[in-house]
């Protein structure tokens, strides 16, 4: 389909139903299919755990705006990781992950993959430099860069990693949890798969946990789908539904978080209370400008240094009264938390670990002057 991204987004796998005319997608709450006769299903559904029409239809629509051949959904984020590493690694291959990944992705890596047998070594994926003396040209299977990376936004290179990585015949994998398709495909980069927490920005309304992947390729795509029927790690229709829902006003929320964040950012930058803002929007941070070649915007997620140290930088996560103090991210409800003992609690002591002064903000989609006079209070 030659539409654009709105379009897709509210129509992509989303027909109205053949039976009844209704113009949502039904929430097919069944566990099984009736079939005609011995092994002749209908539509070729037989059990909700290999195919259901909900998850089919949210599937669908991830995989046009991402511009992949097949989308596929999980019950998290997290489960749909776990499937790809266990899709394409067999215990003994190597992977290449950030030095600032998600928490839980680390905690994936480091507590459950390398005890089955999967070796990885951490590099700074915005230097392709350390991306590339980190590769173990033969066993690493995947190059995994989040960007902007969780919590530091840092951004790394999609089209220089998908050289680096192929040129090794190992996949690159972007978490696109941050940017969301709206915002950047890396697909269109060279990258091979594309990870979601859709509890994130695509669901966008804090209600529902889930995850996606999108192959580029249909071949790998394929090989997906049977893990993810043999492996189960499904989400249920009433969770496809609910981030099918979200979907549709993916990029009107995404302008919206936007704008609001270059207004935050450029408030944080002026304010004495503040060390240093992390925003890729901004002309002085160092991915600025790959960010923008790959970006549309940059986002409404900001990280910043308090200026008085792990003491302030808690107290501002313990004064605001409209940034709700959650972890989590992407609703349209600004939320405030400390990387440093809440989402990165379970980096400490690795080469992961955050700076103690670090606050995150998920800002939210309310009215601008609101937002910044509750951080001007917290601020002090
Ligand atoms: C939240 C998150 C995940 C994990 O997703 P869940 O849905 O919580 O399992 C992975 N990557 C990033 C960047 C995230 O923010």
């Amino acid at each position: 389909m030659d539409y654009g991204f709105e379009t897709l987004a509210i129509h992509a796998g989303q027909e109205p139903d053949p039976r009844t005319g209704a113009v949502i997608p039904p929430i097919y709450q069944t566990s099984t299919y009736a079939q005609d006769a011995v092994g002749s299903p209908r539509l070729g559904y037989e059990y909700s755990r290999s195919g259901n029409p909900t998850r089919d239809a949210l599937q669908e629509a991830l995989a046009a705006l991402e511009g992949g051949r097949t989308g596929l959904t999980f019950a998290s984020g997290l489960a749909a990781e776990d499937t790809l590493l266990r899709t394409v690694c067999q215990p003994g291959d190597h992977v290449v992950i950030p030095d600032d990944a998600y928490g839980g992705t680390y905690r994936l890596f480091s507590r459950v993959a390398e005890r089955w047998g999967l070796n990885w070594t951490a590099a700074k994926v915005s230097d392709p430099d350390a991306v590339a003396a980190a590769i173990r040209p033969g066993h690493t299977r995947i190059v995994w860069v989040e960007t902007p990376t969780n919590p530091l936004l840092g951004i790394a290179d999609i089209a220089a990693l998908a050289g680096l990585a192929h040129d090794a015949e190992a996949l690159l994998v972007v978490d696109n949890t941050f940017a969301s398709p709206y915002l950047q495909q890396p697909i269109a980069h060279g990258a091979d798969v594309v990870v979601h927490s859709t509890t994130k920005y695509i669901g966008g309304h804090s209600d529902v946990v889930g995850g996606a992947l999108v192959a580029a390729d249909a071949e790998l795509g394929e090989r997906l789908a049977y893990h993810q029927n043999a492996m189960g790690a499904i989400n249920g229709p009433f969770d496809a539904w609910l981030t099918l829902r979200g979907l549709k006003t993916l990029g009107v929320r995404m302008d919206r978080h936007c704008d609001n964040a270059e207004r935050i950012a450029d408030y944080l930058a002026t304010h004495a209370g503040v060390a240093e803002v992390l925003y890729p929007g901004r002309a002085e941070h160092p991915g600025h400008e790959v960010a923008a070649k790959q970006m549309r915007r940059f986002g409404g997620m900001i990280s910043f240094r308090a200026a008085g140290g792990e003491e302030h930088a808690v107290r501002i996560c313990n004064s605001t009264q409209l940034f709700v103090l959650a972890e989590s991210l992407g609703g349209v409800e600004s939320l405030i938390e400390h990387p440093g003992r809440m989402t990165h609690a379970s980096a400490a002591g690795s080469p992961l670990e955050v700076p103690a002064d670090l606050v995150r903000l998920s800002v939210g989609i309310e009215t601008a002057d609101d937002l910044l006079a509750d951080l001007e209070r917290a601020l002090g």
